[in-house]
């Protein structure tokens, strides 16, 4: 329940927020009468003991070097330019130091950019199955909220579906790639039909329509594949990224903004991003986090390790009988669900202290999403218990035979 005097704009962000919300309380009770042997699949959460390095260094950097060690700070000039040589190796591209804003993780950096570009009733393409948290950020900001399904096949982004969606009031297109929760990377052609279409839009209607590419789980991809940012295909390109899935640290929150070079307006926009981080509650990342960032740079969660741990899950759950998607990145398997009550057969493994994510939360229901950030362990002892609600769900019980659209 919401006070009856609550902003339209703030019901309507909370209503966009209820089905997470609304998990995150059932997990929470999943959790707490949850045995030693439960097996959880449920958040990109890890599971496991954090990296050594990532320890190490922010042990070193509490250590105070100067008396302004811990004073407000902003994006710290050695931060920048940390980023600006990793940018550089990334994309092949150079980022001005000033274009790079040092935020509280990847949801700092969104509302931060958020906040600085949506006029009230500026519409906001983003594609659906999305992360749980844009439409209500897109809605706490004033904007309007625009879904375009991805393929439902392939999960590649529909260019001609985007193009429809454009309209003179698009202010910009969210791309998350690698993609949670479908762990499709984007094709470079899908990039470059994608960048055509706003370069020729925002010609059309004279306004920029920009692309926010969310790419926190860059580094978390699958059998060789190299990503390519989709900030190489559009020059109004705004970056988004998060230290908290490669280092697999979400608690500990740094992340950044970082406005492409060829971008028009650049120096203007600039302004207010660095205004917008005040507004939105000093949405820095803390001198603490800037002071390990030389360390924590180089350092990363073991891509192979978990391409393994995929592999073991995908297969064992196909063993089982179950229509699994494969992800390319990020940490997350889809399954479709053997019952179309996604919510209900979450619960049912629930019951057998198996915890996944039921996938009407992210606008996919039929489904369940499952994360590859638990241990081997979890996944082996969780195996039999797939096989088995699957077993009786499928012929035990006729009514919950539902059928889920393939
Ligand atoms: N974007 C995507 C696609 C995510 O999956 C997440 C976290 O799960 C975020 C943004 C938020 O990242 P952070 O924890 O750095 O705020």
């Amino acid at each position: 329940m919401l006070p009856k005097q609550s902003p339209e704009r703030v019901v309507r962000a909370h209503q966009k927020l209820t089905p997470s919300l609304d998990f995150l309380a059932q997990y929470g009770q999943w959790l707490a009468g949850a045995s030693d042997e439960h097996c959880d699949f449920a958040l990109g959460n890890p599971q496991t003991m954090p990296l050594e390095g990532f320890v190490t260094a922010l042990r070193d950097a509490t250590a105070p070097h100067t008396p302004d060690w811990y004073a407000y700070k902003m994006s710290m000039p050695s931060s920048r330019e940390i980023i600006q040589a990793s940018l550089q190796e990334i994309t092949g591209r150079d980022y001005s130091p000033d274009d790079i804003f040092l935020t509280n993780g990847a949801t700092g950096a969104l509302m931060v950019t958020m906040n600085a570009l949506i006029e009230t009733g500026d519409e906001v393409i983003y594609n659906s199955p999305p992360w749980f948290f844009y439409e209500g950020m897109i809605l706490n900001s004033g904007g309007v909220p625009v879904a375009v399904p991805v393929d439902t096949k392939t999960f590649e982004l529909d260019p001609a579906a985007i193009e429809q969606a454009i309209t003179e009031r698009t202010r910009f297109i969210i791309v998350n790639s690698p993609n949670n929760p479908t762990g499709k990377v984007y094709l470079p052609e899908t990039m470059k039909a994608v960048a055509a279409i706003l370069e020729a839009a925002s010609g059309r209607y004279g306004r920029t329509i920009y692309l926010l590419s969310d790419e926190v789980y860059r580094k978390v991809v699958y059998d060789g594949a190299v990503f390519e940012s989709p900030t190489n295909f559009y020059r109004n390109s705004i970056m988004i990224y998060s230290y908290g899935k490669t280092l697999l640290t979400p608690g500990q929150r740094i992340g950044y903004v970082a406005l492409s070079p060829e971008m028009d307006e650049r120096e203007a926009l600039r302004t207010v991003v660095f205004s917008s981080q005040i507004l939105c509650g000093w949405a820095m990342s803390s001198a603490l986090m800037q002071h390990a960032l030389p360390e924590l740079e180089s350092l990363s969660l073991d891509v192979e390790a978990l391409q393994k741990r995929r592999d073991l899950f995908v297969n064992g759950l196909r063993d089982c009988g179950y229509d699994v998607q494969s992800p390319e990145g990020a940490f997350y398997l889809l399954l479709k669900t053997p019952i179309a009550d996604d919510a209900r057969f979450a619960n049912l493994l629930a019951e057998e202290g198996v915890f996944c994510l039921p996938g009407h939360v992210v606008e996919m229901p039929g489904y369940l999403r499952a994360s590859v950030t638990a241990t081997d362990e979890m996944i082996e002892r969780a195996l039999p218990k797939f096989a088995a609600v699957r077993e009786r769900c499928g012929t035990a019980n006729p009514i919950l035979r539902t059928e889920v659209p393939s």
